[in-house]
């Protein structure tokens, strides 16, 4: 459903110049939701402007629903956009008019008959849950609200595609919730592809099919969620999971974390294995096989999709000179290991 290939970005002023994207090739499948995920200036919004061609790339190929953007004359790119939909982080409405006109307003826009508008308009406020407030203005709703009228303003035009540009980042871990399961909701319903970029791994692993993670204008890596968390390869990638994880890793713990080993520290692991059954043999072994103790300071298995992920931080009370036997072990065990770094001993 959306194609880019070989897509660069040169922004250029008087003092410098910045190469933002730099040969990114992707290809989302219709009906999928699809995540870009990076830090800040990793490149993410340019490359989701590409797609509507927002920002037009200094270089490749965007195509959209077998239509080449990039050929395209601008009367064409602008009927050839109203199939593009796209929420931003800051929904973007109009604080003059109420909910029902700010999702009127593309087939307004567009020439549309009031009974045309009316028809369409309805339904869509009742797919988002705002019936109720179609008389309402901007500044009477939450947050949440706001951009649930984005979303439905988004669909006005019969969109193929919805790009969501941070669209959960400004909302609190509840609302972001809800306005994810909304998205779903829409993307199963309406068959709509849809192509989001966010900084949350959190977001991510809650309704992506497939993901690729963007970093210095670049794909590093790419492919199924599951996999991505599971076994990731690059540094970025891991250093992404690493920050979600910590996040929730507990304060004196992390007090404890230090990038070098020694031997007043112990080394500490992030263990991910496929479902639930499989740690506490895994533990038990190492204890009773290794003689290594293990102190389990995190345990939690992640739902990713609908699939079950184990993740186990695990601190190993051990010398130094017994890490390469547990990790010899786990390697043998086919189970996904990780050094988060070294903890000081603590003081009982
Ligand atoms: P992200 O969305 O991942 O934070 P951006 O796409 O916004 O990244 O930016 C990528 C890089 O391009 C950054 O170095 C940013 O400073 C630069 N950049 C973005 N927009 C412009 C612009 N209009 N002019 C010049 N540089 C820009």
């Amino acid at each position: 459903m959306i194609i880019l290939k070989n897509i660069s970005k040169i922004y250029r002023s008087k003092t410098q110049v910045v190469q933002a994207l730099d040969g990114v090739d992707l290809s989302v499948n219709e009906g999928e939701i699809f995540g870009i995920i990076g830090t800040s200036g990793a490149g993410k919004s340019t490359l989701l402007h590409s797609v509507n061609l927002l920002e037009a790339p200094s270089h490749g190929q965007v195509i959209v629903a077998d239509q080449n953007l990039t050929m395209m004359s601008k009367k064409d790119l602008r009927l050839a956009r109203h199939h593009i939909g796209m929420i931003f982080q800051h929904f973007n409405l109009l604080a003059s008019k109420t909910v029902y006109q700010n999702v009127a307003l593309p087939l307004k826009l567009l020439g549309k008959r009031q009974s045309e508008i009316k028809s369409k308009v309805q339904p869509l406020l009742e797919i988002v849950g705002l019936t109720e407030k179609q008389a309402n203005y901007p500044r009477q709703l939450s947050g949440g609200q706001k951009q649930r009228v984005a979303i439905a303003r988004a669909l006005a035009c019969d969109p193929q595609v919805l790009l969501c540009d941070e669209a959960t980042s400004s909302l609190d871990p509840k609302t972001t919730r809800t306005i994810l399961e909304l998205l779903k909701k829409i993307n199963q319903q309406l068959i709509l592809t849809i192509l989001l970029i966010t900084h949350e791994l959190s977001v991510i692993k809650k309704i992506c099919d497939r993901v690729a993670v963007l970093d210095q204008g670049k794909i590093v890596e790419s492919g199924d969620i599951i996999d991505l968390f599971t076994k990731p390869r690059s540094n970025i990638t891991k250093q992404l999971i690493h920050a979600h994880l910590r996040h929730e890793l507990p304060q004196d713990v992390m007090q404890r974390l230090s990038p070098q080993a020694g031997e007043d520290r112990n080394p500490v692991m992030q263990i991910r294995f496929m479902g639930t059954t499989t740690a506490e043999p895994i533990n038990y072994r190492l204890a009773v096989n290794m003689a290594i103790d293990i102190n389990i300071l995190q345990a939690n298995i992640e739902f990713i999709k609908t699939e079950a992920v184990g993740m186990m931080v695990i601190e190993l009370l051990c010398k130094p000179d017994k890490l390469s036997l547990a990790l010899a072990y786990f390697t043998k065990q086919q189970v996904d290991v990780e050094i988060l770094g070294y903890a000081k001993h603590t003081i009982h």
